[in-house]
């Protein structure tokens, strides 16, 4: 029985594809709330993911030993009782048969899967006297955000997509969260976690946060405190950029290494945090545009990754040459609806024509024979881009966002058509999922 005196204000609605969900009050109360509200949808995203990790990288046993040993010693008080809240909710909404290391393990996954395990793997080779081959890592995105002279009004736009296999695609909650202590913010994640993972946040101090993964980073620091909690705790107290940045370099494990783009929208000033294990830079300004495709661009950031950065035909590469060939040709004409054009671009800058595929700002390398080796997916791989998010001055303030779910062009993908012409990838049959296309929404927060 849900306990209704802990659900106060709380809500969760599904809206184009998408889950538009508010929790409120103390922590406990606010996992209570998530965990209840969306029990079932958290427990298929852990089924997911065993599937999937167990033909990626290790078991789910692999993600709770992490989860145990480097993030539950580091996770502070209030995320703690989050996340027991989160494993009350669900057991109240009927389901029981996930406990708190799951649940720490879920929102450990990133620190887990794109840093830890890549980590090891380094050293193992080390250890045998090999060197570590290039580019072993998963994810993918694409995303800018520009002010000043760049933009229509002068002032800021942000936008992002997110990569990822499909069957593991379930980052449709958008959660306005309203804390007892701290800021109030609003962040796309998935169910039953506590930061954003794709990521995608705002708050009432009038920022908005989005990032874009560094490819091929292979060092981490396991004593650190875990990305997931510094982009939470971030998100929750920052009310400028120094603040945020302050937040997600202290104690940095070097989980999920990202390029953060973050944008003041009180001062119109924009950032790129480019955040290694050891190394980080920073570019700030008020007058032009970051973009973000995967590709390190500090030399000494790039030192702690492996990547063809001189290979023209790579997919990141690509990407990054067609983001500054956009905003060439669009310098002062940056605006929400060339946002939402741009997140569903499809010219492959290495041939001049529209051809979906890896190499792509709208990412379908399930349409793409040589899929994406970057991040170990074989030709025609079932994933890409499912969502776009974009997000304006006269946006953020007030905690609202247009979120599109499904692929930004509009396309459907199906995969039981897929399935036909490559069965290689079966053993997704229990738990794959189609990626249907939605409008874009106007979520507002109402601050
Ligand atoms: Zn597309």
């Amino acid at each position: 029985m849900l306990q209704k005196s802990r659900m106060q204000g709380a809500y969760a609605t599904a809206v184009n594809g998408w889950i538009r969900a508010h929790f409120e009050g103390a922590p406990l109360d606010i996992g209570y709330q998530n965990g209840a509200l969306l029990a079932p949808q958290i427990q298929a995203v852990v089924e997911r993911l065993r599937l999937y990790v167990r033909h990626t990288w290790d078991d789910w046993e692999f993600f709770r030993k992490a989860a145990r040993d480097l993030y539950m010693p580091k996770v502070p008080g209030d995320l703690a009782e989050e996340m027991r809240g989160i494993v009350e909710g669900m057991r109240d909404a009927g389901v029981s048969d996930l406990d708190y290391v799951d649940v720490v393990a879920l929102n450990g996954y990133f620190d887990t899967s794109y840093s830890y395990y890549y980590y090891l793997k380094a050293n193992e080779l080390r250890r045998l006297g090999e060197d570590v081959p290039p580019m072993e890592e998963h994810g993918g995105c694409s995303a800018f955000v520009a002010t000043g002279s760049a933009t229509r009004d002068g002032r800021i736009v942000m936008a992002h997509n997110t990569w990822f296999p499909y069957m593991i695609s379930r980052w449709n909650v958008i959660a306005d969260y309203a804390p007892d202590a701290g800021r109030r913010f609003l962040m796309q994640c998935y169910p039953g976690t506590v930061y954003s993972g794709t990521d995608f946040y705002l708050n009432d101090a009038g920022l908005a946060v989005t990032e874009t993964t560094i490819t091929g980073m292979f060092t981490f620091h396991p004593e650190g405190t875990p990305y997931f909690v510094r982009a939470r705790q971030a998100i929750q107290n920052a009310e400028s950029l120094d603040a945020w940045s302050q937040t997600m370099r202290t104690d940095n494990n070097g989980g999920y290494a990202n390029d953060w783009l973050v944008a003041d929208s009180r001062s119109s000033e924009i950032m790129t945090l480019e955040l290694g294990t050891h190394h980080h830079q920073t570019w700030r300004t008020r007058d032009g545009f970051f973009v973000g495709c995967n590709v390190a661009q500090d030399p000494e950031v790039r030192t702690e990754t492996s990547f063809a950065y001189d290979d023209p035909n790579n997919a990141c590469n690509a990407r990054h040459r067609r983001w500054h060939e956009l905003f060439r040709q669009e310098q002062g004409r940056v605006d929400v609806d060339f946002a939402k054009r741009a997140l569903a671009d499809h010219l492959d800058v290495r041939v001049g024509r529209e051809i979906p595929s890896r190499t792509t700002l709208c990412g379908h390398v399930d349409a793409d024979p040589t899929g994406l080796p970057e991040w170990e997916w074989g030709g025609n791989y079932p994933g890409g881009s499912f969502d776009g998010i974009v997000t304006a001055s006269d946006l953020i303030p007030e905690g609202a966002l247009w979120a599109h779910w499904g692929k930004p062009c509009g396309a459907n993908y199906n995969f039981a058509e897929h399935l036909r012409e490559h069965p290689e990838y079966a053993w997704q049959v229990p738990l794959a999922q189609d990626i249907t296309a939605y409008p874009w929404t106007l979520f507002s927060a109402g601050w």
